[in-house]
């Protein structure tokens, strides 16, 4: 922690600011080494060098430790994906407010929404030497990379089925 009140004698944590024991930086911010010294001994930076060390063949241990870390590394994830459909679900929201593009329709509940292909044209978007067509969270990884493309919008899952009897029904007309 920089210590911006450099007439203090003591860091916040009660270690004596004599000259031996204060570190400053590049910057001009001054430091307790005794706080340093119990950071670098303690769990949290203990985890956080076993989690960027990289073994003499270059490896590093993050695998190890995602491994021992399976359920937080999950929540996080979780997280992360959490935001990044309610991002791209919102892009692709009349307005850019997050709900059903259906006519009509008041559903906002992100759980019962999904990004739906406008012209049914799904096998466009798919990943450079693969076939298999995008959806959930690689679609939505897909679309936030590219800049948000147009032929999107949002659904909920009752209009999703909706527009599919639509299109059987005109397809069965043909
Ligand atoms: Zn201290
Ligand atoms: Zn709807």
């Amino acid at each position: 922690m920089p210590n911006q009140h450099t007439n203090q004698t003591h860091c916040k944590r009660g270690h004596e600011f004599i000259p031996e024991n204060i570190y400053t930086d590049k910057r001009g911010s001054r430091y307790c080494k005794e706080c340093q010294k119990a950071y670098r001994q303690s769990p949290e930076a203990k985890e956080s060098r076993e989690k960027f060390r990289v073994s003499s063949e270059g490896r590093t241990y993050r695998s190890i430790w995602t491994a021992k870390n399976r359920k937080r590394v999950r929540a996080q994830n979780n997280l992360g994906n959490a935001k990044l459909k309610m991002e791209v679900l919102s892009h692709y929201s009349v307005g850019g407010t997050l709900g059903c593009c259906w006519e009509g329709c008041i559903v906002t509940d992100v759980d019962m929404l999904t990004l739906d292909h406008i012209n049914d044209d799904g096998f466009k978007h798919i990943l450079p030497g693969k076939r298999q067509r995008l959806s959930g969270i690689a679609l939505h990884t897909w679309a936030r990379i590219n800049a948000f493309p147009e032929g999107f919008q949002t659904l909920c899952a009752n209009h999703n089925l909706k527009k599919r009897i639509n299109k059987a029904r005109a397809d069965r007309k043909q």
